[in-house]
């Protein structure tokens, strides 16, 4: 079986506020880094947390000109300064030079996870890219923890490139979105944050475990043993993939002051499969939006009613996704042999 070798991981950034009315991450940030987690956690990575949108974070506004988490893609990266531009372009410039850059192939971090949280009811979500095979092999052995500890896990699969990716935790050498819900924007809230801290301690062990691994294999390989095990052996992973796909609401009819509401059938119901016929949308004078199988008869609603995706540069609508099964490599740290 091919092996997935990779170089050790040294530093590991902990992102916060990349949506600055997201607060559960920045307190687990603070948490981790007050309490000393890190040395505790992962004491052969130099781990940081980083403030991805002070702005925001300082307003408690998800973004003060555009999404944030929408601007890392290495065209928009790319693209020239100008005094128009908005606030978060620039800022996402800023970040790929501190965290990045992402056009190289040893950017800063060698690992970003990114924190985050959604008003809809989607549990803990663990957010991976590509065929970015660590990550994914990471996820499953949190999952499979997070799962055993009594918290239910998914792992979703955003099909993009590193460098088509417009996520801030593609700007690492690999990467993990951590999305935990529903909760509020806004507040902090004992259960998310507890949720949210096992995720990302978690996250960080597996990483140290990996590290661990790759002394043990050079030490073993020095002395002609064998090799212990990989931490991650590989082998076939169940993910949601996302397929980048948003149902918006109707538009507000001409008299309406109110804004169309995601029906009952479809509140809360995050990851459970759509059905034709199904209500997704009502307008206050009793219409009724229905699923009519576009889709087909296999796909799952996420973020459904994420207050985010109200804003044209998020996404407007909810989501969907396909559940599916990724194959991955083992993965073996290999150290410089002195
Ligand atoms: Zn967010």
């Amino acid at each position: 079986m091919a092996i997935q070798r990779v170089r050790p991981f040294r530093r590991a950034a902990v992102v916060f506020a990349t949506h600055g009315n997201e607060l559960a991450g920045p307190f687990v940030a603070m948490q981790l880094e007050e309490q000393d987690r890190f040395a505790e956690v992962a004491p052969s990575m130099e781990c940081s947390c980083v403030e991805a949108n002070p702005e925001a974070h300082e307003q408690r506004v998800r973004f003060v000109d555009v999404d944030l988490n929408r601007q890392f893609s290495a065209e928009v990266l790319a693209s020239p300064a100008s005094p128009e531009e908005p606030r978060e372009i620039a800022l996402a410039k800023a970040l790929d030079k501190a965290l990045g850059p992402k056009s190289s192939a040893s950017p800063a971090q060698d690992l970003v996870i990114d924190l985050h949280t959604t008003t809809s009811n989607m549990g803990m979500t663990l957010v991976v890219q590509d065929m970015d095979s660590v990550s994914i092999g990471a996820c499953a052995a949190v999952k499979e923890e997070l799962g055993a500890d009594g918290i239910p896990t998914r792992i979703l699969w955003e099909r993009t490139t590193r460098e088509e990716s417009p996520y801030l935790f593609s700007l690492g050498r690999h990467g993990v979105l951590v999305e935990v819900g529903p909760i509020a924007t806004g507040i902090v809230e004992a259960g998310v944050v507890a949720d949210m801290r096992e995720a990302t301690e978690r996250l960080l062990e597996f990483f140290q475990r990996l590290n661990d691994h790759g002394e043990a294999a050079r030490a073993a390989e020095a002395e002609g043993r064998e090799a212990p095990p990989p931490v991650w052996g590989g082998g076939p992973v169940e993910v949601y993939e996302d397929l980048g796909i948003k149902v918006a609401p109707p538009q507000p009819l001409e008299d309406d002051v109110a804004m169309p509401m995601f029906h009952a059938e479809l509140q809360d119901q995050d990851w459970v499969p759509l059905r034709v016929g199904q209500g997704l949308f009502e307008l206050p004078c009793g219409e009724v939006i229905t699923y009519k199988g576009e889709h087909g008869d296999d796909v799952v609603p996420i973020f459904v009613n994420e207050a985010g995706y109200q804003n044209a540069s998020s996404g407007v609508g909810f989501g969907l996704a396909r559940k599916t099964v990724v194959d991955t490599l083992p993965v073996v740290v290999e150290f410089e042999r002195s």
